[in-house]
């Protein structure tokens, strides 16, 4: 059930010069404290505004945690929290790193876009004697809808596929254990087996 975390980059400009940068990854979400620094560094490197930045996490509930801190109930038995910090700066290295290379590599592309469905939405307030819980509300509102922007280069040829769903990313239920991307993962993953050579991005949508 273990599988690598990603972090993407797809940058867009249009004919006036204007950019902007969607960064997508598997972990829960970024802290304000660890993504404004990340944020910071772009700009610097890029010249991209905070306002051309969209960073947004599929919300793996089998993400890695993050933290630029230890907590003070970690601090008598620190070696994991130190972990996490560690890891914390490698990644905000790695999101900097990875958009610098996505603006260094702009072509000609072409934009389209669709949507698809997704089955296994689900509203999660459940209607019960005693009153709303976290459950499943098979008859609730829940967006279905896969909204799909496609990347072709000049020649036609597909490069990238962004897209998205507005579901938990809770598949795997809390018996998983292994750093995972859950659903989103794994459909990037059939969508890089189905067109070998091509990014999919996948970008949370808001849900409940
Ligand atoms: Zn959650």
């Amino acid at each position: 059930m273990a599988a690598d975390l990603y972090v993407k980059a797809l940058v867009l400009e249009d004919r006036g010069g204007q950019r902007g940068v969607v960064v997508t990854n598997a972990l829960l979400g970024f802290l304000a404290a660890v993504a404004e620094p990340i944020c910071e560094r772009i700009a610097q490197k890029t010249g991209l505004k905070r306002s051309q930045i969209l960073l947004n996490s599929s919300h793996s509930h089998a993400g890695q945690a993050l933290s630029l801190k230890v907590p003070a109930k970690d601090a008598g038995n620190s070696g994991e929290a130190l972990r996490t910090v560690e890891y914390t700066k490698q990644l905000q290295d790695k999101v900097v790193a990875v958009v610098e290379e996505a603006v260094g590599n702009l072509q000609p592309a072409k934009l389209s876009h669709g949507a698809g469905v997704v089955h296994f939405a689900m509203n999660r307030r459940e209607f019960t004697p005693n009153g709303i819980i976290l459950g499943v509300n098979a008859r609730g509102l829940a967006d279905r809808s896969v909204p799909v922007l496609r990347v072709d280069d000049a020649d036609g040829k597909l490069r990238a596929v962004l897209f998205g769903a507005a579901v938990h990313g809770t598949t795997l239920t809390g018996d998983n254990y292994q750093l995972c991307g859950d659903y989103a993962g794994y459909a990037q993953t059939a969508l890089q087996e189905r067109f070998p050579g091509v990014s999919p991005l996948f970008m949370l949508s808001a849900h409940g």
